[in-house]
């Protein structure tokens, strides 16, 4: 499943093609994804220019002239790729191991750039986890947006944030970190590693790093600043590994290497002076990669 920085990177590579281009044509190859295709889907952007490209959590926002937010989410298995009129294949925008079957190519939007280039931008998705729907408002007051957190990127999420978000709370760090109406876009790899990064135990009460006194507000701090530095770095290394698939052309699955902890079960701990391993544990079905030693 697609995590924000994907979902982020995804969003730069598809910023340069859809923003100012105008939609000449849209097909929607299906009546639905997840859901339902809303009611007169292709009609109602063709003709008109993309304004910009946002993104909120893990969705992508796509601000229409003179009309709706267009809100899309990957689910499990979606991506998109870019083709120009000429042939020449702009760079995949891919996650993990994309699907190259056109079977599974659901939505094609076909763009114009204010220079006149055309390009089609396809919609794949195998499993049909994600989806589309317009907002017709501020797309912040959707049922799918409202009530998200706050955004892990940016210098919003700080110490005395993330830990007004986290006092009294008598969670496991890791559910809590987890809990989008909190901390919005954070998934379960990302957290695993920023708790690494912070030396702070997942399976530690949420609320004790609220307490009153100076440790609790290191802690805090170590920690907002841990989740900021994976959500950054894995960007970054998402948009090299962009730059890099424009200049050759095999897949690459990308983030798995910059990973310390996540699907590292029995390996020596790479923080300097530990001499731990790496756990698997299973917190709410899921699997957490942690540290005792260096994480308390
Ligand atoms: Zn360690």
């Amino acid at each position: 499943m697609p995590e924000l920085p994907e979902v982020e990177t995804v969003r730069r590579g598809l910023q340069p093609v859809l923003e100012g281009a105008t939609i000449t044509r849209v097909e929607a190859r299906r009546p639905d994804l997840r859901f339902p295709f809303p009611e007169k889907f292709s009609q109602r952007l063709a003709g008109k220019t993309i304004i910009a490209l946002g993104r909120r959590a893990k969705y992508l926002t796509m601000d229409i002239e003179g009309g709706p937010v267009l809100i899309c989410h990957l689910g499990m298995s979606g991506s998109f790729r870019v083709e120009t009129a000429d042939g020449s294949d702009m760079p995949d925008i891919f996650h993990h191991d994309r699907s190259k079957s056109s079977t599974h190519d659901h939505v094609v939007f076909h763009v114009v750039s204010p220079a006149g280039a055309s390009s089609r931008v396809i919609f794949n998705d195998p499993r049909r986890f994600g989806f589309m729907l317009f907002a017709e408002g501020l797309p912040d007051v959707h049922p799918m947006l409202a009530g998200l957190g706050v955004e892990p990127t940016g210098n919003t999420l700080d110490g005395a944030l993330l830990a007004s978000l986290m006092k009294g709370r008598r969670s496991p760090l890791k559910a809590a970190l987890l809990d989008q109406r909190l901390i919005a876009g954070l998934g379960n790899i990302y957290v695993s590693e920023a708790l690494w990064r912070a030396g702070l135990s997942p399976l530690r009460e949420a609320g004790t790093i609220a307490r009153p006194g100076k440790k609790a507000q290191a802690q805090s701090e170590r920690l907002a600043e841990a989740i900021r530095s994976v959500i950054s770095d894995a960007i970054a290394a998402g948009g090299s590994s962009l730059r890099d698939y424009m200049q050759t052309d095999g897949s690459l699955g990308y983030f798995q290497h910059s990973f310390a902890v996540y699907d590292r079960e029995g390996e020596p701990c790479s923080k300097p002076g530990c001499s731990g391993h790496i756990e698997r544990i299973v917190q709410s079905g899921r699997s957490t990669f942690y540290c005792r030693t260096c994480q308390r």
